[in-house]
């Protein structure tokens, strides 16, 4: 049992402010169907929808043969009938508990409740890999009263080597665990007689990130990723829209704006210089640090012969280590004081450096001597 070391900072809003009107984002907008349709160049577009040469990758990610991505069936599943003998809810903090403890014996890490707020849901499908392939461009209405965020923790060991077809190979893992929470959570709300929707990879209706900073999760850092308490920003997460009676919880306060304001870590560290230095901006409403993902996706798509894709703004985090009580002792202290978060990022770069990618092999992953030129062997001897 790792000791709590305090709860969670509770606050009375999100700690990234809405400063003006927020616009509904269209899915046809976003890098993914921009890639697919060419958006960002016909090297792109080629690459995002050719076969992977990792055999690991195409288990996950379904580009030649769909039948061999397993989870691509539950997109089938993400909604289905509801019960008609309805669970009568008269006390919704019991339901809840519940809900939270299902979620979390499902195998989430972490589970928050928040209202559904329609600014985080996109007013158009777009196109995602094969998922939406006859649905991009049609209107979404998703009419639910409240979103159950989740989040699993990726692997920290198979994290750490990024980019890589290491790095990919956890990513894709936490994405699978992720569909499987997410459509399995839906499917008892609905045995107990409620709507409610699974989203969950390239299969969904609204933005995960804003939805967990809402529901109490984490907050959004400067590299466009929600940072936990406990996992930092190792996390993937999954929704489940439901009408289900509901108590929201409140957003939290660990600090991260104060640390990333006083940390350029993934900044210096990302290959695209996609992530901003220096202070927030203004994006659609929001103050923010503004993720340039046109610039991320460009950058790892066009070099799938080498990895699948890349997480080092993730890996690189100081706040990317594995959960102990000596890491939840530290992170206690951050929003707390200023001394606190120095001694933090020093401690982080005495230990892990500047640029930390810890040489790692697995299973018959070799590291290549640059350590970016990762190759699959064809001949397992
Ligand atoms: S995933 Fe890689 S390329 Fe994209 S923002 Fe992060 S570090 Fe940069
Ligand atoms: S690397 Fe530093 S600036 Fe970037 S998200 Fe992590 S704490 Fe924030």
């Amino acid at each position: 049992m790792i000791p709590r070391f305090g709860r969670d900072r509770r606050v009375g809003a999100p700690t990234t402010r809405v400063v003006g009107p927020i616009r509904r984002r269209d899915q046809r907008e976003e890098h993914h169907t921009k890639a697919a349709t060419g958006g960002l160049g016909p090297v792109v577009q080629e690459r995002w929808t050719s076969e992977s040469v990792d055999p690991l990758r195409r288990i996950f990610f379904p580009e030649t043969r769909p039948q061999n991505v397993p989870h691509r069936s539950w997109r089938n599943v993400a909604d289905g009938p509801v019960n008609p003998e309805r669970v009568e809810v008269r006390n919704a903090a019991r339901m809840t508990e519940i809900v939270k403890g299902v979620a979390t014996w499902l195998g989430a890490n972490l589970v928050g409740v928040c209202a559904l707020d329609q600014a985080f849901v996109f007013t158009h499908h777009g196109l995602r890999i094969d998922f939406h392939k006859g649905r991009a461009g049609q209107p979404v209405d998703l009419p639910h009263r409240y979103a159950i965020s989740m989040a699993i923790e990726m692997e920290p060991e198979n994290l750490r080597n990024s980019p890589s077809f290491v790095d990919g190979a956890a990513v894709g893992k936490a994405y699978m665990e992720s569909s499987k929470l997410a459509v399995h959570l839906a499917a008892y709300i609905r045995e107990l007689g409620w709507p409610a929707k699974a989203h969950a990879f390239i299969n969904e209706d609204v933005l995960h990130v804003p939805i967990a900073v809402t529901a109490g999760l984490g907050e959004l850092a400067r590299n466009g990723s929600l940072i936990t308490r406990r996992y930092g920003p190792r996390v993937r997460l999954s929704t489940v829209t439901t009408d289900l009676p509901l108590v929201p919880d409140r957003p939290v306060d660990l600090g991260v704006q104060a640390l990333c304001s006083m940390c350029d870590k993934c900044a210096a560290n990302c290959p695209a210089q996609a992530i901003p230095f220096g202070p927030k901006t203004v994006s659609n409403g929001i103050e923010r640090w503004q993720v340039d993902n046109d610039k991320c996706m460009t950058y790892w798509v066009a070099n799938r012969a080498r990895f699948n894709d890349c997480a080092r703004c993730i890996a690189t985090c100081p706040w990317n280590v594995p959960d102990s009580g000596w890491n939840r002792l530290l992170t206690w202290g951050i929003p707390r004081s200023r001394w606190w978060r120095r001694a933090f990022l020093w401690l982080d770069d005495r230990r892990r450096g500047r640029k930390p990618n810890p040489p790692q092999e697995w299973l018959y992953y070799k590291i290549p001597g640059d350590r970016t030129n990762w190759t699959i062997p064809r001949v397992i001897d």
